[in-house]
C-alpha cells in the first residue's frame, strides 16, 4: 500500500465521535471520496482550519480500491474558501449546488469534466464574477448529466420569434403560442447563449437575472431528479 496525493475540494463535513471529522472530497481523478480526519477537532490538530467547506487542498492517504472511507494522513492547503463567505446569496446558492452534486454523482464515479468546470466556477467567484460563474457551471453541470439545453432557433411549429418557454422534458425552447414547458424571462435565451458560446466578458448579469436564471436551471434539474 502506498501513500498517494490528490487535489480536490471539500463538499461536506460532519463531526464524528467528538474530536474527529468525516468529510466528502471532490477529486478529478477518483470522483467523490469519503475521508475521516482523526482528532481534527483537537486544539493542536494539524488539520485545524484546513478542512473547511470548499477549501481547495491536497490530501495524502493510503489508497485501496475497495475502501468506503479513507483515513486522512496529511493535508496541504492550496486555497482557503474565505472569499466565498463574503457574499451571502452566493454562498447559499453554492451550498445548494454542492448538494445537487452530492445527490447526482455517486461516490467514486469519475467526472473530470464536471470537476474542471467546478474549479473554473470557484475561480470566477474569487475574481468577483460570482453570478456568471455559477450560471456557467450550472449549465455545464446539467449538460454533463445528460440534461442539456439545446439552443434551437426555431420552435417545433417553425416560429423563430418569442422562444420564451423551456421544455424540461427535452431541454428545447418553444414559442409563445405553443407554450411547451416553463415560461422564461425574455432575456434568458440570449443571455445564456452569450454566456456559454459568445462574448461572456460583455455580458452583464444583475442580481435579479441571476436569481431568475438560477431558478430556471434548478427547476430543470429537479424536474429530472425528484
Ligand atoms: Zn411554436
Amino acid at each position: 500500500m502506498s501513500k498517494i496525493k490528490l487535489e480536490g475540494f471539500i463538499l461536506y463535513k460532519t463531526k464524528f465521535q467528538n474530536t474527529s471529522l468525516i468529510f466528502d472530497f471532490f477529486t478529478r481523478e477518483k470522483g467523490r471520496l469519503s475521508f475521516i480526519a482523526k482528532g481534527a477537532l483537537r486544539e493542536k490538530s494539524k488539520f485545524l482550519g484546513e478542512l473547511e467547506f470548499l477549501n481547495y487542498l491536497h490530501v495524502f492517504f493510503y489508497y485501496r480500491e475497495n475502501k468506503g472511507i479513507y483515513t486522512l494522513a496529511d493535508t496541504e492547503l492550496i486555497k482557503s474558501s474565505e472569499y466565498i463567505i463574503k457574499e451571502p446569496d452566493v454562498f447559499f446558492k453554492l451550498g445548494e449546488l454542492v448538494s445537487f452534486i452530492r445527490k447526482t454523482i455517486p461516490q467514486k464515479e469519475k467526472h473530470p469534466e464536471i470537476y474542471d468546470k467546478f474549479k473554473i466556477m470557484l475561480r470566477g467567484i474569487r475574481n468577483g464574477k460570482s453570478y456568471k460563474a455559477i450560471l456557467y457551471f450550472f449549465y455545464f453541470f446539467l449538460k454533463f448529466l445528460g440534461w442539456k439545453i439545446s439552443f434551437n432557433n426555431q420552435c417545433q411549429c417553425g416560429n423563430s420569434a418569442n422562444l420564451n418557454y423551456l421544455d424540461y422534458s427535452n431541454g428545447s425552447f418553444s414559442c409563445n403560442k405553443c407554450k411547451k414547458g416553463f415560461e422564461l424571462n425574455r432575456n434568458f435565451y440570449k443571455d445564456i447563449e452569450m454566456l456559454i458560446f459568445g462574448n461572456a466578458k460583455n455580458l452583464f448579469i444583475d442580481k435579479n437575472k441571476f436569481m431568475d436564471y438560477y431558478l430556471i436551471f434548478k427547476k430543470y434539474l429537479t424536474y429530472h431528479i425528484s
